[in-house]
């Protein structure tokens, strides 16, 4: 058994940035994740770096995106230091110097264009890092961490949290007590933690969910955007629901990939630094809250999952839109008609419609039309869409400024604490947490 003064659970970016904020506190502190160091890992969602090390890295370095600081009850005023300070942080370990979104005339003429036709688009800086790279800057700041004297406890699945006194237990292969824990244990782990939250008589409330697809399409087409914005952040309102649809995680040149959990997989993209492909591809999602009497977003998104994974036969789905516009399946032969090639093969032929709930289909293909305006040959006969992307961050845990729950001394910070869904906000939080707890211990 360890015994500590802080237990870090998980090191995706929150727990790396927690980390970060205690070194030089005298504070004992571990680091613990089911995964393993960056140099070894192979998981997508597990290990040093967590999700975020497999990811590209599109690092949005203004308030208004990856989280909502009002939910935390700050000013994006407030939360802006942090994100600078994340940024800083990313470029010492090696992050490129450049930054995208500062072009003004490209981003006056992106910004006319889309409210011509209802599209926001919402304009930031951001820094891409991209995957090659991105595992780099993480290793060295993980060995940063670990010169300064940060312990860690890797290849150690937390499989249950117990109160014992005032320490807090943390069941797994290496036992660990502390007398604070952060929580944060990302996406993946976020279903598992409101399990142990419920037990420990933490309560969470269920936020909104955003449920899509992953549009694969020729890199030409995005071209004209991404002189203005890597990552361009688009918002429709669609014509039938009146729904928000957004696109997330644009990679250009790069590729989708799959994220498999237990029960069932999902998609996702990123973009390498130096093999580019010939498509582009972005996340669309339909923004869905749920009202009395049905409002687990989590189970109903988990729902939707485990059927299209079933419909896909154990993997995602791919469809031509062409064949999901005409109501019908598509087979291997008909994605061969296409001009470009899927970049990810572990994927089923299949019909989305067969697994999406039918008000979420109805508001892609509604947007797609809408972003066509803007992006002219979107909705020709040469995209692919593959499902499910769900975004997972709906259990929201009532928190102090601070991310303090409701119970003493136990902290919840990135994705799993449902007020992030990116690396800045979710490392902020983690900063946020360390920060609290050296002011409580005076250090
Ligand atoms: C393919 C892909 C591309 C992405 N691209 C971007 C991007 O470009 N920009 C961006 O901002 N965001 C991106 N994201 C999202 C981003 O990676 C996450 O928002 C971010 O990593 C969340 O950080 P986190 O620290 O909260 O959790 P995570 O990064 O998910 O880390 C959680 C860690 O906790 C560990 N863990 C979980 N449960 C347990 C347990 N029971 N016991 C011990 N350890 C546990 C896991 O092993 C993991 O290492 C991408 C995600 C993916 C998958």
């Amino acid at each position: 058994m360890k015994r500590v003064d802080v237990a870090i659970l998980g090191a995706g970016p929150a727990g790396l940035f927690a980390a970060e904020g205690f070194l030089g506190s005298g504070l004992e502190t571990i680091l613990v994740d089911r995964g393993q160091e960056p140099s070894r890992r192979s998981h997508i969602s597990f290990g040093v770096g967590g999700a975020g090390a497999f990811s590209d890295g599109k690092l949005n370095l203004i308030p208004q995106i990856g989280g909502d600081p009002e939910s935390i009850g700050r000013s994006g005023a407030e939360v802006q230091p942090y994100i600078d300070r994340v940024d800083a942080t990313f470029t010492r370990f090696g992050a490129p110097e450049q930054y995208s979104g500062e072009d003004k005339d490209a981003l006056a003429e992106l910004h006319k264009n889309a409210g011509r036709y209802g599209i926001e688009f919402i304009s930031g800086r951001q820094r891409h890092i991209g995957t090659a790279s991105l595992r780099q800057v993480i290793d060295r700041f993980y060995q940063h961490l670990l010169g300064e004297g940060t312990r860690t406890s890797l290849e150690n699945r937390v499989q249950r949290i117990e109160r014992k006194g005032d320490r807090f237990l943390l069941e797994g292969e290496e036992p660990i007590e502390a007398r604070y824990v952060i929580a944060a244990p990302g996406r993946a782990g976020a279903y598992w933690l409101r399990e142990e939250a419920a037990r420990l008589g933490i309560s969470t409330e269920y936020g909104p969910i955003d449920v899509g697809a992953r549009v694969e399409f020729p890199a030409e087409l995005y071209a004209p955007i991404e002189r203005a914005m890597y990552d361009a952040k688009l918002r429709v309102r669609t014509a039938t629901y009146d729904d928000l649809v957004r696109t997330f995680c644009t990679n250009p040149r790069g590729f989708v990939v799959k994220e498999s959990y237990e029960e069932f997989c999902l998609v996702n993209g990123h973009a390498e630094n130096v093999e580019k492909t010939e498509n582009t591809n972005f996340a669309l999602l339909s923004h869905i809250e749920l009202t009395d009497p049905v409002e687990d977003t989590t189970e109903y998104g988990r729902a939707i999952a485990k059927l299209a994974t079933t419909i896909g036969g154990g993997r995602p789905i791919i469809q031509r839109l062409k064949d999901l516009k005409q109501g019908r399946r598509s087979t291997a032969e008909r994605l061969a008609r296409v001009t470009i090639t899927p970049t990810l093969t572990d994927a089923t032929p299949g019909d989305i419609s067969m697994a999406l709930p039918n008000r979420v289909v109805v508001n892609l293909l509604e947007a797609l039309e809408q972003l066509d305006n803007i992006m002219p040959g979107l909705t020709s006969d040469n995209t692919f869409l593959y499902a499910p992307e769900i975004k997972f961050y709906d259990t929201h845990y009532p928190v102090s400024q601070s991310m303090e729950t409701e119970i003493p001394r136990f902290y919840v910070a990135g994705d799993a604490s449902g007020h992030c869904r990116g690396i800045v906000y979710s490392a902020l939080t983690g900063l946020i947490a360390a920060e609290a707890i050296r002011r409580s211990e005076g250090v």
